[in-house]
């Protein structure tokens, strides 16, 4: 079902005032917002609006208690302009599996879809036409109770918000394989887009930071022993004839939608992919013997993040220096092509956004 979502319109738009030769990641948003509220049971009330502050009373219990959950996608153009989405339905999906975890509501997909197909349809022009820029989208949901005391809420406030962002220049990612804190455990939130997940983060980055490296290398909390993730990244390890990815079946990392659609790739251009439990021992003992080929994250931001050294204990292990026959270098450039809609859409990933204004002659 496609909701028809009233919309508002800004009375100045601010695009005039917008360098998009040096954009900050994150901080400039556009002209309009999309909010739904939930309460009775439904959701309601959902239209654009002006991008504007949220006037919220200090009891609100996404404050106190976290229930908030997010979810992160670009939109891009094609060379004709028309906004591309990458697998928007699947963030959707994703943001209902986390508001199950946290027990808040589903928010219907055809809402969320309607939702933002309007909101980037009002704010194309805002999709930065430069190479390598994006529109980064981002979706979120709260509770909004003004309530102290710790139950589920039975309000809330979900948004979409968009910014434009700069060509991402990913640079190799030194990582450091933390024994010391835990990001997640089976029966946590760890598959989950949980707000708190990110800020129980923080210290331990600043710390390996300390020592020269940018992100933590996470491990099951459990045994320290088996990989699980990198940041807001998924981990891939790529020895050659195979390669590996840790399982979702833990529930103790993120189904990376790059993830996803890095292992169909690979599986479709004849490589073997393992998705289980990863050691330490064995990939070190695979850079060691010079086995291991390369590791990268894989995340919306950067889409593959290339690792150049992994700090584990108090030994740093380099790993080769990229080439351009790199699995990852490859399937970068394929990810790349589907969603700027140069090449055909075999798994129909890509969602197109008619603006009414292409194709004018
Ligand atoms: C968002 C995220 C990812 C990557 O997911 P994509 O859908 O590929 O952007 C991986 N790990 C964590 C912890 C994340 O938050």
């Amino acid at each position: 079902m496609k909701y028809a979502i009233p919309i508002q319109k800004t009375a100045k738009s601010k695009l005039a005032e917008i360098d998009f030769d040096n954009l900050a990641f994150g901080k400039t948003f556009t002209d309009h917002m999309f909010i739904a509220k939930y309460k009775d049971g439904e959701w309601q009330d959902y239209k654009i609006i002006p991008t504007q502050a949220l006037q919220l009373h200090p009891s609100v219990t996404a404050l106190h208690y976290g229930q908030a959950i997010f979810e992160g996608m670009k939109a891009q153009r094609a060379d004709d302009g028309t906004p591309l989405l990458f697998r928007p339905e699947d963030n959707a999906r994703r943001l209902n599996n986390s508001a199950y975890r946290m027990a808040m509501p589903d928010i219907p997909v055809d809402l969320f879809m309607s939702g933002l197909d309007e909101l980037i349809k009002l704010d194309s022009e805002w999709i930065p036409r430069g190479e390598g820029q994006s529109l980064y989208i981002r979706p979120f949901m709260f509770a909004s109770d003004e309530y102290v005391g710790i139950k589920p809420s039975d309000e809330y406030i979900f948004c979409i918000i968009a910014s434009p962002v700069g060509a991402y220049y990913a640079t190799p990612v030194k990582v450091y394989v933390s024994e010391e804190y835990t990001r997640a455990f089976p029966g946590g939130t760890g598959f989950a887009k949980v707000a708190g997940n990110y800020g129980a983060a923080l210290y331990p980055a600043k710390q390996i930071q300390k020592k020269g490296y940018h992100q933590v290398l996470w491990l099951d909390g459990l045994e320290k022993k088996y990989f699980q993730e990198i940041g807001t990244m998924n981990v891939f390890f790529n020895l050659g004839d195979r390669l590996l990815t840790p399982s979702l079946e833990e529930g103790t990392i993120l189904a990376g939608i790059t993830r996803n659609s890095v292992i169909t790739l690979a599986k479709e251009s004849g490589m073997e992919v393992e998705e289980r439990r990863i050691t330490t021992d064995e990939i070190f003992h695979a850079i060691e013997s010079g086995k291991l080929v390369e590791a990268f994250g894989s995340g919306t931001a950067a889409t593959i993040s290339h690792i150049s050294d992994i700090g584990y204990r108090d030994k740093n292990y380099e790993l080769p220096a990229i080439t351009d026959d790199f699995f990852s270098i490859r399937v970068k450039k394929m990810l790349d092509d589907i969603k700027k809609g140069k090449v055909e859409d075999k798994h129909n990933w890509i969602h197109r956004i008619n603006t009414g204004t292409e194709a004018v002659a």
